[in-house]
């Protein structure tokens, strides 16, 4: 858990570092950083809400809305699905330039 929380600050530090400068931003690095940090989040809070057991489950526990909520992170600002396939597009689309 505390690998994947951070993986995902650096990941996500790095990406908001380049792009305060880069001309023009690297969309697709929010892009990985967005999808990446999400995932692990719903990871890091499946693993904490399992050690409650049926407890984390119930409303009286913040388990539940951490849980919740970092499902909801996979949905909101940008499908996690759909924005995988536009960050490869604009991945392969580089790719191609430089060759
Ligand atoms: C907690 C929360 C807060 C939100 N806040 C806001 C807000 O403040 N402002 C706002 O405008 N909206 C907000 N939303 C809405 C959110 O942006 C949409 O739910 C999101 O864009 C997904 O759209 P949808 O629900 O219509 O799902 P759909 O677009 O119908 O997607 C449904 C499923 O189909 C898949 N899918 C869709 N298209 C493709 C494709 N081309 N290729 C492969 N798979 C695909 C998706 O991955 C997903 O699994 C919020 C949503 C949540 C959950």
């Amino acid at each position: 858990m505390f690998t994947k929380v951070e993986a995902s600050r650096a990941l996500s530090r790095a990406a908001m570092a380049y792009n305060a400068t880069a001309q023009p931003p690297a969309l697709e690095y929010a892009i990985a950083a967005k999808v990446y940090c999400t995932q692990a989040c719903l990871e890091v809070t499946d693993t904490a809400l399992q050690l409650f057991g049926g407890l984390g489950l119930t409303r009286d526990c913040p388990m539940e809305k951490l849980y919740r909520d970092a499902r909801a992170s996979l949905i909101e600002d940008g499908v996690n699905d759909v924005l995988a396939l536009v960050g490869a597009r604009r991945l392969l689309s580089a790719t191609q330039h430089v060759q």
